[in-house]
């Protein structure tokens, strides 16, 4: 079981109170998630058109850190004469760079422009990133980057001078090309290439999603308590003989209390007390908590009643 970001959101609207003015930001946000993911799935089926005869290696999602500067690259494909980072964007409607400002736009089928951070800017900084954490690793390869757009309806209108930019569609097309345009060097031996693909994955540093309310400053009151039931959509499951019984509608459950409680790391931070489970589940009994809390996703700290239960690591990943 692994919480991703997605599921995170998921959760956090499913616990939002009615009428809440944050729940449609979460929803764009969880649109922008999932939207993300598909984009990153496109690109890479896509890329098994990328057959050369010449040797190459492909990393998916890559995350790495310079200091406390985390960054996580959609593909880096490592040819004989260069890396190239390439970074998928899923954004759909008519796509605009205004080179004179830097400014990024798309206007969608209804004609509204909305601008959002200028993904070609990503792009540099993912090279100057990439070319500094080569250095440091003694990887000595050149850095290029090129931006794909990957939604389905996608019409690019200007394109930014700075950085390659295709649709998905031409991808494999522009990779070759990105490729023989670069003046030729040393080419680097497939052994070469293979041992640079494991020094960077010797040194991947999974992105911890922070919980929702720390990640988006939302107030905890903003947020159901309870036990949730799947079958009437109320928080009023207890245990009862042992089992989790919606008190609304009798619904027996196998799992509510479980899932309550991902709930709340989700929500609310990684670590937790008795007491603090407690009152979000809105149960009076310790013991049961305790229960709830010995599973193999969460490991404990600190004994008897100074205990603090946290979500393990590998179980919460950025995507
Ligand atoms: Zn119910």
């Amino acid at each position: 079981m692994t919480l991703t970001k997605a599921d995170m959101l998921n959760r956090a609207i499913n616990r939002m109170k009615e009428n809440s003015p944050d729940r449609e930001f979460l929803e764009r946000e969880l649109f922008k998630a999932e939207a993300g993911i598909r984009g990153e799935k496109r690109l890479q089926r896509k890329f098994v058109e990328f057959y050369s005869s010449e040797p190459f290696e492909i990393l998916w999602n890559t995350s790495l850190t310079l200091g406390n500067w985390p960054v996580q690259i959609d593909g880096l494909l490592l040819t004989q004469k260069a890396a190239i980072i390439l970074e998928s964007k899923n954004i759909s409607g008519e796509l605009h760079f205004e080179n004179s400002t830097g400014e990024f736009y798309r206007r969608d089928s209804n004609g509204i422009k909305t601008v959002m951070d200028n993904p070609a800017v990503q792009v540099e900084k993912h090279i100057r990133f990439l070319k500094t954490w080569f250095e440091e690793n003694k990887i000595r390869m050149r850095v290029d980057g090129l931006l794909v757009f990957t939604a389905l309806q996608a019409e690019l209108c200007s394109l930014p001078h700075t950085i390659r930019t295709c649709r998905h569609h031409h991808m494999i097309e522009f990779l070759f090309k990105t490729i023989n345009e670069i003046p030729t060097g040393p080419q680097l031996s497939k052994q070469t290439l293979q041992k640079y693909r494991k020094t960077i994955e010797s040194q991947l540093t999974p992105f911890i999603q922070k919980p929702i309310s720390v990640q988006y400053s939302l107030d905890p009151n903003l947020f159901e308590v309870g036990i949730y039931c799947e079958a009437c959509k109320t928080f009023n499951v207890s245990r009862l003989q042992r089992r989790w019984q919606c008190a609304t509608c009798g619904q027996i459950s196998a799992n509510a209390g479980e899932e309550a409680v991902k709930d709340y790391f989700a929500l609310f931070g990684f670590q937790a007390n008795n007491e603090e489970i407690r009152k979000f589940l809105k149960i009076n009994n310790r013991h049961i908590v305790k229960r709830l809390l010995s599973q193999n996703f969460i490991s404990k700290d600190g004994s008897r009643r100074h205990s603090k239960y946290s979500l393990n690591d590998a179980e919460i990943l950025s995507e």
